[in-house]
């Protein structure tokens, strides 16, 4: 069975979708089995990111015995496996929970790594993201706000038996107002996995739906995605 690992945060745009599409894809260029799920509804930009057009069969097709879970796979840059999520509220009360948790184990089985892009905030759909995933990574930025907020976030995911692996400071500049890596995992209680910098290769990789990591491998920040995929590789 593969790790699952969820990607959350308190606040929106800290960088959750940017962060799974290249660490997916980087995971993918090392050799593993990457399954990626988009289960933010509402923001569903993970393909756009990995250029993907035409997804239109979803997780809630499958669970709702209109389409097989083969249907709602699709693939990406460099061989990751796309599913989107679709999980919507009134989606979820349709479909029953435990043919969800059936469906995952069986995803589960499918690859070394599935990654799940959560939804921001602690709504039903972001609690569902965070259901899915065995591990946590937090995505925050280096604000209290965003610490805060995502404090509030690893809490219920610990409730929920989901277990918060660290964090990873996104969008970091050298600014003093900033947190310090120390003080971020002082007040989260969890070690920072890797810092990626601020860096405008990030938008101009996406408006060209090609993964910053495909597009300029060079840039900082695709170092630092590369370096933080070798870590959950077991590579470095
Ligand atoms: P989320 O999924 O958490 O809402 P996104 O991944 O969509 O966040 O990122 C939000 C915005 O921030 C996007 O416009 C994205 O291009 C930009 N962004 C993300 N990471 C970086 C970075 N390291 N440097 C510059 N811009 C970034
Ligand atoms: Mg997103």
């Amino acid at each position: 069975e593969g790790r699952s690992i969820v990607f959350a945060s308190g606040k929106g745009g800290t960088g959750k979708t940017t962060t799974v599409a290249n660490i997916g894809v980087a995971l993918a260029q090392f050799g593993k089995d990457v399954i990626l799920i988009d289960a933010d509804i509402t923001m569903a930009n993970l393909s756009l990111i990995l250029g993907m057009e035409d997804i239109p069969v979803t997780l809630h097709d499958v669970l709702a015995g209109e389409a097989d879970l083969k249907d709602a796979i699709y693939e990406g840059p460099a061989g990751v496996k796309v599913i989107p999520g679709g999980l919507s509220l009134e989606k979820i009360k349709k479909a029953r929970a435990e043919r969800l948790r059936d469906l995952i184990r069986e995803i589960s089985q499918m690859g070394d790594f599935i990654l799940i892009d959560a939804p921001a905030g602690l709504e039903l759909t972001s609690i569902t993201a965070l259901l899915i995933g065995k591990e946590l990574i937090i995505v925050t930025n280096p604000e209290i706000a965003a610490i805060t907020d995502s404090l509030k976030t690893k809490l219920v995911a610990e409730k929920l038996g989901t277990l918060p692996l660290g964090a990873i400071l996104n969008r970091v500049t050298s600014e003093k107002t900033e947190l310090s890596r120390e003080e971020i995992e002082a007040l989260l209680e969890v070690p920072v996995l890797g810092t990626v910098p601020e860096d405008p290769e990030v938008k101009r990789a996406s408006a060209y739906g090609v993964p910053l990591v495909v597009k300029n491998p060079t840039s900082p920040a695709a170092i630092a995605y590369k370096e933080i995929a070798a870590k959950l590789a077991g590579i470095k």
